[in-house]
């Protein structure tokens, strides 16, 4: 069994309640969505090879494999560095959920704890590697940005994702309306009060958020009405100037 893979790298996670810790990046291709603000468009569809990276947030210095990869490859190149904490990202990792179900349990076999990044809509393809997973990080995609409401299926993501540790982020542009963050809220207080929350602020090209600090401030004292744990956090990797 095969999958197309952009990129594995080891890094700082610059996202979530995670943010700061040491992963390794193992990062899909494809997606089912087309987010505006989208910072990895390079592995939106399949990728002639896959990116190794030979140090820890190196952008230049990689060797390029040929894709797809098999189970063993990625399993050889994750070996390759220190860390173990591995980030399953894309792309949406979920597209190619046979493919974790194999390669996860051998991950986790390993002694690596997963962190699954996913945008929160594919809920059939979670079912089967739920348990391997140390964390889930889900999106909640906000109609005002992509123009769809998934609210619903976010929902049912969600509830699903519950059984494990998991938090919601959600990108905060300057289109971003209140109602939106209160019914993100209302929906994951329905699940549990207790799951953190992380306003993200999309960024500029220049690394500096695109969203004013008052707009924040408003935003998480809103969500705070219905959870216990609502976070503001940028994207640090930005501000390191790693991948
Ligand atoms: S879900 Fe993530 S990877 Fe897919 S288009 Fe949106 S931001 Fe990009």
């Amino acid at each position: 069994m095969k999958a197309y893979l952009s990129e594995i790298t080891e890094s700082i996670q610059g996202e979530g309640t995670l943010a700061g810790s040491r992963q390794i990046f193992l990062r899909f291709c494809g997606c089912n969505l087309r987010c505006p603000y989208c910072d990895t468009v390079g592995s939106l569809s399949k990728t002639p090879s896959c990116k190794i990276f030979l140090k820890p947030g190196s952008k230049n210095d990689f060797r390029e494999y040929a894709n797809p990869l098999s189970i063993s490859d990625v399993v050889k190149a994750t070996a390759n560095f220190d860390t173990r904490w591995v980030s399953l990202t894309g792309g949406e990792p979920l597209l190619w959920a046979d493919y974790l179900k194999r390669l996860a349990p051998i991950l986790v076999s390993k002694g690596y704890r997963m962190l699954l990044e996913t945008n929160g809509t594919l809920v059939e393809n979670l079912v089967d590697i739920l348990e391997f997973t140390a964390v889930i990080s889900m999106d909640f995609k906000l109609p005002s940005a992509i123009g769809i409401d998934l609210f619903p299926v976010h929902k049912r993501f969600l509830e699903l994702a519950a059984c494990r540790p998991v938090y919601v982020k959600v990108v905060v542009t300057p289109s971003t309306e209140p109602w939106e963050i209160g019914e993100v809220a209302r929906i994951i207080a329905g699940v549990d009060a207790t799951i953190p929350l992380v306003l993200q602020p999309v960024s500029l090209v220049t690394s500096q958020v695109a969203v004013q600090a008052e707009k924040l401030f408003d935003l998480q004292l809103d969500a705070l009405k219905h959870l216990e744990d609502v976070r503001v956090i940028p994207q640090i990797h930005k501000y390191l100037r790693v991948t």
